[in-house]
């Protein structure tokens, strides 16, 4: 799968731009093999496709999807890519499942929420997360958008391609996974939500950490990777703090 020494052998493109109100959506692809980081929300199928389209493709072109992880912004038109295998982690789809379930339970959801989320009470605005997070589940969360089991392959046993690393970042939340990317000289981030937003990660409409010092870890962690850096919900930059490893001498 990789190209000459120093050649860059995946293309990476951004699909989706991530923003306080959508996740990033990313194309990588050698030209044989498509894959697709992320698939957004329902209303936003039709720009997905027509950017699968302004690079010459069609969702049953590409073969593999992956998702960072199961909050709702990231993979409801998983569906789409019916030919697709899904590389996704299974400790994130375990707790997402249970936690929109959860959500449901009419007057109870309230305590249920504190297992997944056991430091928002710590946080002021705890209330208006909890109502924003059950309203967000009980509006979108649909498990037919998901796609069907047998396409999953969990990315906890399951390698990537050549040239691609799951990272586990679980801070956002529990099992999620963000993606190196070596291409050629190249390092190509896709962090998913282990980093919001370069600068501005208080402006995302998202829950806030499962764990506030593990995702500090995280974010920092991320920072501290030269080369490319698509966040979950902002433009991607090129990282001018660590610079992009060099070629080793030969
Ligand atoms: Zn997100």
């Amino acid at each position: 799968m990789s190209g000459p020494a120093g050649q860059p052998s995946w293309r990476i493109e951004v699909l989706l731009t991530g923003s306080m109100r959508g996740a990033s959506s990313v194309l990588i692809s050698n030209g044989r093999l498509h894959i697709v980081v992320d698939t957004g929300l329902p209303h936003e199928e039709s720009v997905l496709v027509g950017a699968l389209e302004r690079q010459e493709l069609k969702p049953s072109d590409v073969q593999i999807v992956v998702n960072t992880h199961f909050h709702v912004d990231h993979v409801l038109n998983n569906r789409i890519f019916t030919k697709s295998l899904i590389y996704a982690p299974q400790e994130s789809y375990d707790w997402a499942k249970r936690l929109y379930a959860d959500l449901r339970v009419e007057g109870d959801w309230e305590k249920l929420v504190l297992r997944y989320y056991p430091e928002v009470m710590d946080d002021e605005k705890a209330l208006s997360y909890m109502s924003a997070l059950r309203r967000f589940a009980l509006r979108w969360w649909d498990e037919q958008r998901l796609g069907s089991r047998a396409q999953f392959r969990w990315l906890e046993s399951q390698p990537l391609p050549d040239g691609m690393e799951a990272v586990i970042t679980s801070g956002h939340v529990p099992g999620h996974a963000s993606l190196l990317i070596s291409n050629g000289h190249e390092r190509v981030v896709v962090a998913g939500d282990a980093l919001l937003s370069r600068a501005h990660d208080q402006r995302v409409l998202t829950m806030i950490p499962v764990n506030k010092k593990l995702y500090g870890r995280d974010r920092e962690r991320i920072l501290s990777l030269g080369g490319r850096i698509v966040p979950g919900h902002d433009a991607e930059f090129q990282n001018p703090d660590a610079p992009a490893k060099t070629a080793e001498p030969a």
